[in-house]
């Protein structure tokens, strides 16, 4: 949700909006501003600029005057990002003009090209768009925006059809998740039915698989982590029961029978399995919507 203040920095600026930002041109500059979400567990404030690709001298420069005002300070490829953190009290309008001032003025100090232009052409046209991509406001002229939809639509297309990348992102997150099952069984045995609440760490551990083996983000990759999250749950509730089992001093072989043919062991297998799904069900949907925005995306930016 954007906070009344940056919203009223946009309406006087005349700005356009993002799912959680605002953004437009400030002294021939275009900033993005937005704000931590409620739930995070701490608040801050973060402005976002577009800017063109610069030399290691300017950017250390620029880092320099910068440093000891803010939080976080980040150069990435062809943006600067920065953090203010709200500690006790949020903070004012006046004062974000006063950052916005003076990252103007540090920009023109080192002379860097205004971004009141096309992101692309750098043509200064009047009929200039706004759009969101990948979820940061940036600035096409007409021509440039149908090759930069072709763009990320040919990007988003080969990723789709990587078949192998998938069943690789697959074996990542199955592969990283196997440390979670030695913790789940761990828990299981000493804890009881804490263990349900592993199916959170599986998720995490799967994603950090799946980028691991490179497996590039599609419109599989979602199914793709489900599916080695239902198989590793299912796994760590049975080698849970094996292990269980084992403890007690039963032989594997009247293990492997108990858990054919024991009603009583069943049904703790399957009852511990239903409270993971349920568990997991949560998890499965918060994720889903984390991961919509790991896809390429543009899309056109609404008024402020
Ligand atoms: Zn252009």
């Amino acid at each position: 949700m954007i906070r009344p203040s940056i919203k009223k920095i946009a309406k006087k600026e005349n700005w356009y909006r993002g799912k959680d930002l605002v953004f437009g041109f400030y002294k021939d500059y275009i900033f993005n501003i937005g704000n931590s979400s409620f739930f995070d567990q701490l608040q801050f404030k973060y402005i976002i600029v577009r800017l063109p690709s610069l030399n290691q001298a300017s950017t250390s420069k620029i880092k320099k005057r910068l440093e000891l005002k803010f939080t976080k300070l980040e150069f990435g490829e062809g943006f600067l990002s920065l953090e203010f953190m709200e500690t006790s009290s949020y903070i004012k309008i006046e004062e974000i003009y006063k950052v916005l001032d003076l990252l103007v003025k540090i920009f023109q100090d080192e002379k860097i090209e205004p971004t009141n232009c096309c992101y692309k052409c750098k043509s200064k046209t009047v009929n200039l768009k706004y759009f969101i991509l990948n979820r940061i406001g940036i600035t096409y002229c007409n021509t440039c925006i149908k090759s930069v939809e072709k763009q990320l639509e040919n990007i988003n297309k080969r990723n789709d059809d990587i078949e192998k990348n998938y069943l690789k992102g697959f074996f990542g997150s199955i592969l990283f998740s196997i440390p979670a099952v030695l913790l789940w069984v761990l828990i299981a045995v000493y804890l009881e039915r804490l263990a349900a609440f592993m199916s959170i760490a599986f998720f995490t551990l799967g994603l950090k698989g799946y980028d691991y083996f490179k497996a590039v983000w599609g419109k599989l990759t979602y199914p793709t982590l489900v599916l080695s999250n239902i198989f590793m749950i299912l796994f760590s509730n049975v080698v849970t029961a094996v292990t269980l089992l084992y403890l007690e001093n039963i032989a594997i072989t009247e293990i492997i029978y108990h858990i054919q043919y024991n009603q009583d062991i069943q049904k703790m297998i399957i009852d511990n399995i239903v409270l993971s799904f349920i568990l997991s069900f949560f998890v499965w949907v918060s994720v889903f919507f984390a991961l919509r925005f790991k896809k390429e995306s543009i899309k056109i930016a609404k008024k402020a």
